[in-house]
């Protein structure tokens, strides 16, 4: 099969034939139908979530959705020909966390989808069983790609930060592929939104779904444009850009009771707070991992239920994929991308 491979930890992948894999005991392969095409799959590239070089040489791509094909020994779901997605997390299923639907918490995590085993840029997936969702009816696969991720992970991040009717969110990153669908989200919650990126062409999109504002958050009078919004300050700042300049501008801007939402993993980054401070407004900072597989089959129902529109802004063939890793590495790519086969 084709496959785009990835032979070391911070490089590049290369168009490559490799031998289709089959479905052992308990797992399912599926015949890709598209991939997205994210910042997360860049950072797994990196070597940011694991580089052991006994994974490589690796197929990326955490955002896989096709039919099922063929199905190993042991397997009732899914069935043969049904529509699936991918579930990031390699989770053992059978430990508390697990048991308790918090699978990226999972005690015996075996890691990821595109990192820890072949994902989908290529032709065929083989995967655990439990790690294929259904894709319900009227939604494409390239739409779909958006679900299992961009569109989950806002899920898990609006019921972690209690948003609700009266909350005023700001998210920082709002045209990136996660952070369009979090604009949607904490709207769908019942919240006024603030979104925060670089590009006209990003601001003028989260508008268009529904944020009150979107700022530049270079723009000089970025602090006055928030006041004006939000002049008792902003209740829950989500960060995805998760640099020290961000993570201070989001502490210092949230309201009483507010709370910030920490995403991003980058090594060596750290902020200052003060107790003082969040004592005295009752501040609360707020880690938040993926989603668990029932928000994914939630987030699939709330596309299904055309309330979350999938913003998946160009697709490629697999040969081309990394002409979108070169527009999401320069930050020119609204929302996601996706491969299409
Ligand atoms: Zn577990």
């Amino acid at each position: 099969m084709r496959a785009q491979v990835l032979h070391q930890w911070g490089g590049e992948v290369t168009s490559e034939e490799v031998s289709t894999p089959s479905p052992g005991p308990g797992e399912a392969l599926v015949k890709v139908e598209a991939c997205g095409v994210g910042l997360t799959v860049l950072n797994c590239m990196k070597g940011n979530m694991s580089q052991r070089p006994e994974d490589l040489p690796r197929i990326p791509g955490h955002e896989a959705v096709g039919r099922v094909v063929a199905v190993g020994a042991a397997v009732e779901s899914p069935r043969m020909g049904e529509r699936v997605l991918a579930y990031f997390y390699l989770f053992c299923g059978a430990c508390d966390l697990c048991r308790a639907a918090h699978e990226p918490l999972c005690r015996n995590l075996r890691g990821n989808v595109g990192v820890a085993c072949d994902g989908g840029y290529a032709e065929y997936l083989k995967l655990p069983a439990e790690n294929l969702l259904p894709v319900p009816e009227g939604v494409s696969p390239v739409a779909a790609t958006a679900i299992p991720d961009a569109i989950a992970t806002p899920l898990h991040v609006s019921r972690r930060a209690g948003i609700g009717p009266s909350d005023v969110v700001m998210v920082v990153g709002a045209g990136g592929g996660v952070g369009i669908h979090m604009v949607q989200m904490a709207r769908l919650f019942g919240a006024d939104v603030v979104a925060v990126d670089r590009a006209e062409d990003k601001l003028k999109a989260v508008r268009d779904l529904g944020a009150r504002a979107a700022v530049d958050f270079h723009s000089p009078d970025i602090a006055a444009a928030l006041r004006s919004v939000a002049p008792a300050g902003i209740s829950v700042a989500v960060d995805f850009v998760g640099t020290r300049e961000t993570l201070a501008f989001c502490l210092e801007h949230l309201g009483r009771r507010g709370r910030l939402v920490l995403l991003t993993t980058f090594p060596g980054v750290a902020t200052e707070v003060a107790p003082r401070l969040m004592v005295r407004e009752e501040l609360s900072i707020l880690g938040s991992r993926y989603a668990s597989r029932w928000e994914v089959s939630e987030a699939a129902r709330l596309v299904a239920e055309r309330k979350i529109t999938p913003v998946v802004s160009e697709t490629v063939e697999l040969a081309r994929v990394g002409e979108l890793h070169a527009k999401l590495r320069a930050g020119t790519l609204l929302g996601r991308g996706a491969i299409a086969f």
